[in-house]
């Protein structure tokens, strides 16, 4: 989960690490009193999660209360790189004389953790990678050693930091390392660090993602979601603990392993095209246990989604053999009744499959089709779809 500046701030302050004042506002009246509460410059900053905000527009220092009011309801409703602001931050202005570039994140290819560290901030640190390299200090971290004061001021060093304001980046490393691990991030970047005028340190800018895999371990992390972000299907089948990914197609699709749903979506991809270009509306993956239970949540999620035209169930029998899945279909329409209204495409095959097709034959329900194999069962749905 990535956070927004305002909740990377938050935690930045959690764990020691030197920010200034900022509080969040939804409307303008709402930034004209923080504001007014934090007293003096303040700097308007639209949260959204997409970088470069400040070449966009989406940062402004305001000269006092009034002013923050006029730019919070300028940048309210912006849209940044298609992100709409629905928040922004009011944040104490600082007097910057210097801005640098600080960052922890996991390095998957190289399987360790990775400091970054420049002294070319405030700008997009792609560009200065790519343009001047020299700049970029990048130096891996080995997980059990972590980042000790010691590391931290070594690291600092070798990235050419001014001498006056080393030992605070060090300082600031060694907690956003704190931080990294506490949290379980597998991100946390600073973008610009400042030196103030009065020679200080600050995170101005936090980006902020967090593994969604540790969240058994942070109850706290909850509250940090964007649910208005969320898609109320995806919602439902976490809830449901089901696999679900929204797509942008008409054909719904659920499958048993993720091999499978994936092979079906470029099944369905491929008949679609003689069909106007049908694609698939998601990714389902009803796993090996497919109880009727799990069979009617999977539809249901399914036919909840009005893009959805037609629906490919793609099962191939093994633990779970294909007459308990066909029992589970029967028993979801029974469940869903009314709500089921769109046709269902059933391929089944692998274990007990005679069985199975023999279940769905007997019921006979007006909504189901069966076919024997993938590519006919794809084209049908595809058909299906595109009427
Ligand atoms: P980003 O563009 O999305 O990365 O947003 P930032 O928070 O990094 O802001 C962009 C730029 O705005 C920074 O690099 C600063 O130059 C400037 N900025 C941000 N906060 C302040 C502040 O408190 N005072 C001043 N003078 N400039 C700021
Ligand atoms: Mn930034």
């Amino acid at each position: 989960m990535d956070l927004f500046e305002y909740q990377a701030r938050d935690l930045f302050e959690k764990h020691g690490v030197p920010v200034l004042a900022g509080a969040v506002a939804t409307t303008a009246d709402e930034a004209e009193s923080a504001a007014r509460s934090i007293g003096g410059k303040v700097v308007v900053k639209a949260q959204v999660k997409v970088g470069g905000r400040g070449k966009a527009g989406g940062v402004k220092v305001a000269e006092g209360s009034t002013q923050a009011r006029e730019m919070a309801s300028a940048i309210l409703g912006m849209d940044i790189k298609g992100h709409i602001v629905k928040k922004v931050m009011i944040a104490q202005a600082a007097p910057i004389e210097s801005e640098y570039y600080l960052a922890i994140l996991l390095d998957r290819s190289n399987r360790t953790f990775l400091v970054m560290a420049s002294v070319a901030g405030g700008m997009d640190i792609e560009q200065v990678a790519h343009e001047t390299p020299e700049k970029l200090a990048k130096i891996p971290v080995n997980s059990n050693d972590g980042i000790s004061p010691e590391l931290a001021r070594k690291i600092i060093k070798d990235a050419q930091f001014p001498s006056d304001v080393a030992e605070q980046v060090a300082d600031t490393l060694a907690l956003i390392w704190k931080l990294f691990v506490a949290e379980d991030a597998t991100l946390v970047e600073i973008n610009p660090l400042v030196k103030t005028s009065n020679g200080k340190i600050i995170a101005l800018d936090g980006k902020v993602t967090l593994d969604d895999n540790a969240d058994f371990r942070h109850a706290d992390h909850e509250a940090l979601i964007d649910h208005s972000a969320t898609d109320p299907l995806e919602a439902l089948a976490k809830e449901k603990s089901l696999n679900y990914v929204k797509l942008d197609g008409e054909v719904g699709i659920i499958g048993n392993g993720a091999g499978l749903v994936m092979s079906t979506l470029d099944v369905v991809a491929y008949a679609g095209e003689k069909f106007g270009g049908v694609r698939p509306a998601n990714f389902l993956d009803i796993g090996g246990g497919a109880s009727a239970q799990v069979m009617a949540d999977g539809l249901s999620i399914i036919l909840g989604d009005k893009d959805v035209k037609s629906v490919f169930v793609n099962v191939f029998g093994g633990i779970t053999s294909c007459d308990a899945v066909a029992n589970g279909i029967v028993q979801a329409l029974e469940m869903l009744g009314d709500k089921a209204t769109k046709p269902i495409v059933v391929r089944l095959d692998g274990n007990n499959v005679i069985e199975g097709r023999a279940i769905l034959n007997q019921a006979a329900h007006p909504l189901i089709q069966q076919l024997d194999t993938m590519d006919g069962a794809a084209a049908r749905a595809a058909e299906l779809a595109a009427k």
